[in-house]
Parts: C-alpha cells; structure tokens; sequence
C-alpha cells in the first residue's frame, strides 16, 4: 500500500472550484443520504452539547446532558443559579468539567447581562454579530461558534472539525493556509449560504470521516476514491 498523500506539498494541491465543493457534497449525499443532524431537541441543549463535546466524544455528553436535565438545570437560568462545584459534578462525563462548568457559567452570564435572560435574544442577532458574540464568550472557539450559529440560531456558517481538515488534506484540496478560517472559507465562499446544506454538509463530513475516511482510510470503499489524490495514489484508480 503506497503512503498517504502528502497535504503538505503544495505544489501538487488543486484550487477547487464550486464545482467541485458541490459535487463532492453530491457524492457523500448519494452514498449516505440526509443524516438528520443535530442531537438535540431545543437550542439550550445544542449550545450546552456544543460547549460540553469539546475534547470528548458524543456518548460522554449524553450522559452529562442526562445529569443536567434529571438535575432541573436545563435553561441558562438554571446553570447560572447552579454553584461551579455542583455544576462540574453534572457535567463530569463529558470531561474537563472544571472549564466547562466555567464555560456554561460564562455562557449564562452573557444571556443574563446582556439579553435579560432571552437566548432568542443573542440568537436573534445577524450572523456575523452574533458569531463575534460567542466569540467573546470565555472558553468558546471558532468549531463550538460556528456549530451554535448554525444548529442553534440556524444560520449558514460553515463548521470545522478536524474530521473535515481531514478529509479535505487528503483529497488535496489547497488552502491557504492552517488556520480555521482558511478551512471555512473554502466552503462558504464556493456555497450559496444555506443553513440546511452547511448542516447537511457538515453531518456527511462528519459520517464519512467516522465510517471510511478513518484515520487508516479505506479507500477501496470510498465514493470518493476517483476525485481523491490519496485514494487515486493508494488505490491506483
Ligand atoms: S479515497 Fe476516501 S477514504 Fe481514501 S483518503 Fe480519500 S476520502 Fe479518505
């Protein structure tokens, strides 16, 4: 079996164009089909589960989710009025429950101070406004933003995780750069901004990096072996 493609010689990436973003959406949809995405049934349990998977994989969550909810402390009010010992206690299945506690408080707070208690109120705000806010918010960084503004408020801005970087080295797609932002651009600059196709997008990503795409892919399997540098140079398509 030949090596991975390397992402990191440059020379050999391709730009894509929306062409080839859309179609590569267009394969996983054909392969997988809608994967109804995101976990969760209100927008308080989206932005808790959003703050609570950092570092920790879904099953953990549920169960500090399941704390929470048979605990009574299931709106911002709620986690605000919940001492930081007793809160890290709740959420300690999902794993570094001292920042995270920290991170609901501090969550909470905002709504409180600055939306009289309304998350409509923050989730109301224009995309942009509304991502610069989450932002500000101690502990929450561009993939938990980006997955609040979009499974939360419902709005088009594109998620990053580290299945997506991924996937997209190994394709040999070229970006231009490492950062966060140079990921996401790739998508939401060659997408029509749709709430429903980033989420969608985002899923299929998501299950295909879980299920092919794995880190010792199986290229032979894969619907994206003929588009895909690596699986062309490993499996000789
Ligand atoms: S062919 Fe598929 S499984 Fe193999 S590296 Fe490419 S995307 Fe991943």
């Amino acid at each position: 079996m030949r090596p991975l493609y390397d992402p990191m010689n440059v020379r050999n990436l391709k730009i894509p164009g929306a062409a080839d973003v859309r179609a590569l959406y267009d394969r996983l949809f054909a392969r997988y089909g809608p994967q109804d995405w995101w976990p969760g049934d209100s927008p308080f349990e989206v932005i808790v589960g959003a703050i609570l998977t950092q570092n920790t994989n879904w099953t953990n969550v549920e169960k500090a989710l399941a704390n929470l909810r048979a605990a009574g402390v299931w709106n911002f009010g709620a986690i605000r009025s919940t001492a930081r010992e007793r809160l890290a206690a709740l959420i300690q299945p999902s794993g570094y429950f001292n920042q995270k506690a920290r991170k609901l408080h501090e969550f909470a707070a905002l709504i409180e101070n600055d939306f009289h208690g309304n998350l409509n109120g923050l989730l109301d705000l224009p995309m942009d406004e509304l991502r610069t806010g989450l932002l500000g918010v101690w502990g929450i960084g561009e993939e938990t933003a980006d997955d609040i503004v979009l499974y939360a408020a419902g709005k088009p801005s594109f998620v990053i995780d580290t299945y997506t970087r991924r996937i997209v080295d190994r394709i040999g797609w070229r970006v231009d750069g490492e950062a966060y932002g140079n990921y996401r651009s790739l998508f939401s600059e060659r997408l029509p901004a749709d709430a429903a196709l980033f989420n969608e997008y985002h899923a299929l990503l998501v299950r295909h990096a879980v299920d092919v795409c794995r880190p010792t892919p199986d290229c032979d399997a894969c619907c994206l072996v003929t588009v895909c540098r690596t699986g062309v140079e490993r499996t000789g398509r």
